[in-house]
């Protein structure tokens, strides 16, 4: 690995927070990544703190926090960010959101003050126009309900999506991601969706509100992860975890470090910081 990489991480050395993707980094399916629990276990103890950025608006905070526990890693609700929870700090609190998606989505809308309704529900549909149509990660999703909430958007509801990413990594294979979604809602309302996670403004502003001093973005996916990096003006590891199997001259943006995993990447940066001593 270049010597440079290794120096760009002794800068963020020192308490700064290191901003870390769940999925393909910290597990893959459901299945918790070896060494990632020793590796938060190691920033921590080198005086960084912890922040982890997920698109994946699915899961509610509980959840995540339990999955985090069987990964080895202890984490607190406001340690956790989620596309979710930026899509719904677009909406202003008191609003309506007709959602389609799971009940991680629901949880941030509801924490935000906001009337939410699924538009697998029946009797969503047929009211008044809500402010938004919130799109975010959910397998329950069908003509109907596409139907219904392209008349919303097409009456004048904002089209919001959670994230894009088009596909998810599993343990069995590439699944359709909340891209896939967004981009069939689009093109049913003939909207241009705003998108509120990983690496659009709306998620960085509620990591910026959190965090004082970011160490280093570390995520399995440049598009995603790199990008929110680069909007930052931090470091972007690259974990060879999830959805990116190889480092190659065409990741864009190229990571300022690679590590075959999250433990590769918090040595490689607990090594720099005691060398910088
Ligand atoms: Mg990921």
């Amino acid at each position: 690995m270049p010597d440079d990489a290794v120096r760009g991480f002794a800068r963020a050395k020192g308490g700064g927070t290191w901003v870390v993707d769940l999925d393909g980094v910290v597990w893959r399916g459901g299945e918790p990544i070896p060494g990632a629990g020793e590796a938060v276990t190691l920033l921590r103890a080198a005086g960084g703190r912890v922040l982890f950025a997920s698109n994946n608006s699915s899961p509610t905070l509980e959840e995540l926090i339990e999955r985090l526990r069987i990964a080895g890693i202890a984490a607190g609700r406001d340690e956790i960010v989620t596309s979710g929870m930026a899509a719904a700090a677009m909406l202003d609190p008191g609003g309506q959101a007709l959602v389609v998606g799971d009940d991680g989505l629901m949880e941030a809308l509801a924490a935000r003050g906001v009337h939410a309704t699924r538009a697998t529900d029946e009797r969503a549909g047929g009211g008044p126009t809500p402010d938004a149509v919130v799109v975010g990660y959910t397998k329950r999703f069908d003509y109907d309900v596409l139907a219904r909430v392209a008349d919303a958007v097409r009456a004048g509801a904002r089209l919001i999506g959670t994230n894009e990413d088009a596909v998810l990594p599993s343990s069995g294979g590439l699944l359709p991601g909340t891209g896939a979604i967004l981009a069939a809602v689009a093109t049913a309302s003939g909207a241009t969706p705003v998108v509120a996670g990983k690496p659009h403004q709306p998620l960085a502003t509620l990591i910026t509100e959190r965090v004082e001093r970011i160490a280093a973005v570390v995520g399995d996916r440049p598009s995603t992860d790199g990008e929110l990096a680069r909007r930052l003006g931090v470091p972007y590891a690259l974990v060879l975890t999830g959805i990116t199997a190889r480092a190659g001259d065409e990741l864009d943006p190229a990571p300022d470090f690679v590590g075959k995993d999250l433990l590769a990447v918090a040595e490689a940066a607990t090594r720099a910081d005691a060398a910088s001593r």
